[in-house]
């Protein structure tokens, strides 16, 4: 299952680290991820404040690495100024690229507390009113609809909107099953949106890790591969070598029909997107 003349663009997503300990091993993970030559990295943002900071030190240290960083931005709970200083604070620091979002509120919070933003379309329009073609634009899109989303038909217009609003390309929610990814890219185009959406990759390294974040945030897990993932217990070895076949192939399935990139969710791991990478020659 090689193909060695693929040239699909990769991008690499990470987190924040918390700790002396964790902002040493991202390095070193990093080291290693950028052997797949990636067109940008992109680093998440806490809606809820609390990795700020860490967002935009991470960014930096990629950016003095020589790769392009794009730091994930969410405008819940934001007021207009806030998020102008914020963009300015990006442009000093040589940002070029963003992930506008939304975000969710924390936990307890109520719809009061959502800032002068409602949607990341309004964030979208903000920042290309405040500075113009100064930055490439990603926004978020969800193949399986947005779990907040009223109806699938209500969400892709959601998404249109977004984009008219002045993004530059999309990356997905991580999903398992290609036809929905497929289909929401023909939905998109048939309502005129022509930017690039790339897949977002979820590489399956821990059962209950997967399926809880996928019931979170409304992505399928396919029945066979939940029952699967159930059945190896705590067969961490198990989990790793079924995970890494069943994403190969979906990999395997997004390249042959010539998706945009593919934008890898390494949760700070090198091994399994490297794993993916060389099995399918990327
Ligand atoms: P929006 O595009 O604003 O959509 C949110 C909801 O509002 C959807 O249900 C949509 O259908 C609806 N909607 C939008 N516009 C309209 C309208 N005009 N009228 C009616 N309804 C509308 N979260 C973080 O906190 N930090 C991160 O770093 C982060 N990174 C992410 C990266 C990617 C690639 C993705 C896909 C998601 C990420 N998220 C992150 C999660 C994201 O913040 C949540 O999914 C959030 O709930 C929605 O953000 P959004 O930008 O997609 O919102």
């Amino acid at each position: 299952m090689t193909h060695p003349s693929r040239k699909t663009p990769i991008s690499l997503e990470f987190f924040p680290p918390k700790t002396p300990d964790g902002v040493a091993k991202l390095a070193a993970a990093r080291r290693e991820l950028y052997a797949l030559k990636p067109e940008f990295c992109s680093v998440t943002y806490g809606a809820g404040g609390s990795t700020q900071e860490g967002t935009l030190q991470t960014v930096r240290d990629i950016l003095a690495e020589g790769v392009d960083a794009a730091p994930h931005f969410s405008c819940v709970g934001a007021s207009r100024d806030s998020i102008r200083a914020k963009l300015r604070e990006f442009d000093a620091a040589g940002v070029r690229r963003l992930v506008a979002l939304r975000g969710d509120l924390p936990s307890g919070f109520g719809a009061g507390a959502l800032g002068e933003f409602r949607y990341a379309s309004d964030l979208v329009a903000f920042i290309r009113a405040e500075t113009g073609r100064r930055f490439h634009i990603e926004v978020g899109a969800y193949p399986e609809m947005h779990p907040q989303a009223r109806t699938p038909s209500d969400d892709l217009k959601a998404f249109a909107t977004k984009v008219r609003a002045g993004a530059d390309s999309a990356i997905t929610q991580m999903f398992f099953n290609s036809d929905a990814y497929f289909r929401f890219v023909d939905e998109a185009h048939a309502l005129g949106v022509d930017i690039p959406i790339v897949p977002g990759i979820m590489p399956i390294t821990n059962a209950s890790g997967i399926i809880r974040f996928a019931d979170n945030c409304g992505t399928e897990i396919p029945r066979w591969i939940r029952l699967r993932l159930q059945g190896f217990g705590d067969d961490v070895e198990s989990i790793r070598a079924f995970g890494l076949d069943v994403v190969t192939d979906l990999v395997d399935q997004l390249t042959t029909a010539g998706v945009p990139g593919l934008h890898f969710y390494t949760m700070n791991q090198a091994g399994p997107t490297l794993e993916i990478c060389r099995r399918l020659g990327l």
